[in-house]
């Protein structure tokens, strides 16, 4: 008798928990598979996470990178919405940023030169006789450490070493991407440093709501949530200048398709073959809002664009010439997939009066940005 309660009370809860892992663990045999090896060996996943409605993101722990991302059409028709390769070799050879986690520094920095607490660092040049996206060799071209996974989330980290591309402090930068029951993909972001440094990572996705990435995104109808925008030279460095969008092709207050005024003799386009510029999202406090909504009347899908950061990029994939191959085998062409990527505004380290990038030891950098699929 004695015996058979010390069976019910402590076996039994043994036996269910140990059920309950092992489950867990098949699980994750399941949504984890290998993706390719690094020159060096090392190995390199791809994670599948779902939601309940039969959405499917692929991520690699390559660049942190999002490979694909199945969203459905207004007759519930699953494609995928953004652009990417097929194997890691292209991910490795790749130029484009796709779906990438870019660090530290999210677009560019004038002549890759800022000063931090009276000291000079130069970043490394990797785009004209500016740094963008982190440098030559940015977090998008690092492997990740995978920290937890399951069903919906995968989680990575990566420690970019004191100096890497010149910047100072060495940085724990910790990325969580949670595919929601609500069709959300979010991102969160959390970051440390040992020293006074900067920090501004964003994601690089390129999204064609079509599902065909041989469409272009030029009847994408767009909407963004800013009264100004960041002007930039010809060199796409930011003037400092906060341009109000009032009277200009910037103007998305409310929606107007990409194709719409892209070409138009407005210097600012001319200087960014295409919209390639930063908008100031209105209400910056450090919550979340929306920042932007994207429509596709083809296929009636709706991405919304959330974040608590003060800026966005807009890139209407100007410098896409065919020369990528994509999923595939697809050659992508000019302007078919677009980006908004959540940020800080270009070239903050060297402008007074935008936001400050700084990180400093003991602080907790964070970012949450969120992209919502919807259909109307
Ligand atoms: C930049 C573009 C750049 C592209 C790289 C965008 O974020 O704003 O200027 O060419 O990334 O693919």
């Amino acid at each position: 008798m004695h015996l058979k309660k010390i069976f019910i009370v402590l076996i039994i809860p043994f036996l269910f928990v140990s059920i309950k892992c092992s489950d867990k663990e098949q699980n994750n045999r399941n949504n984890k598979k290998l993706f390719g090896k690094l020159e060096n060996g090392e190995e390199v996943y791809m994670y599948t996470l779902k939601n309940k409605n039969g959405m499917k993101a692929e991520i690699t722990n390559y660049g942190a990178t999002v490979v694909s991302l199945l969203a459905p059409d207004k007759n519930g028709k699953m494609e995928d919405v953004i652009l990417g390769y097929d194997s890691l070799k292209s991910y490795e050879n790749g130029t484009s940023y796709f779906g990438a986690i870019v660090g530290r520094y999210g677009n560019r920095i004038g002549k890759g030169r800022f000063s931090l607490e009276g000291k000079e660092y130069q970043l490394t040049i990797n785009n004209g006789e500016n740094h963008l996206h982190g440098g030559t060799v940015g977090f998008n071209k690092l492997l990740w450490k995978t920290d937890t996974f399951d069903d919906n989330s995968v989680k990575m980290t990566l420690v970019s070493p004191n100096g890497d591309q010149g910047y100072p402090g060495k940085i724990t930068l910790t990325v969580t991407y949670t595919l929601t029951d609500n069709n959300e993909l979010r991102i969160e972001y959390s970051g440390t440093t040992d020293r006074p440094t900067i920090l501004n990572p964003t994601n690089h996705c390129y999204f064609n709501l079509t599902g065909n990435p041989e469409n272009t995104i030029l009847n994408h109808e767009l909407k963004i949530n800013a009264e100004k925008f960041t002007p930039v030279d010809e060199g796409l460095i930011t003037t400092g200048e906060l341009a109000d969008v009032n009277g200009t092709p910037m103007d998305f207050r409310t929606p107007v398709p990409i194709g719409k005024n892209i070409n138009n003799d407005f210097q600012q386009l001319i200087f960014g073959k295409g919209y390639d510029h930063n908008w100031v999202i209105n209400n910056y406090n450090g919550n979340v809002r929306e920042a932007a909504i994207v429509y596709d009347p083809s296929s009636g899908r709706v991405l919304e664009v959330l974040t608590d950061q003060p800026g966005i990029q807009f890139y209407s994939g100007n410098f896409l010439d065919g020369s990528e191959i994509g999923k595939g085998g697809i050659h992508y062409q000019h302007r078919t997939g677009f980006c908004l990527e959540a940020q800080h505004y270009p070239d903050s380290p060297n402008k007074n009066n935008f936001p400050t990038v700084e990180l400093k030891p003991g602080k907790i950098y964070t970012q949450s940005t969120i992209y919502r699929f919807t259909t109307k």
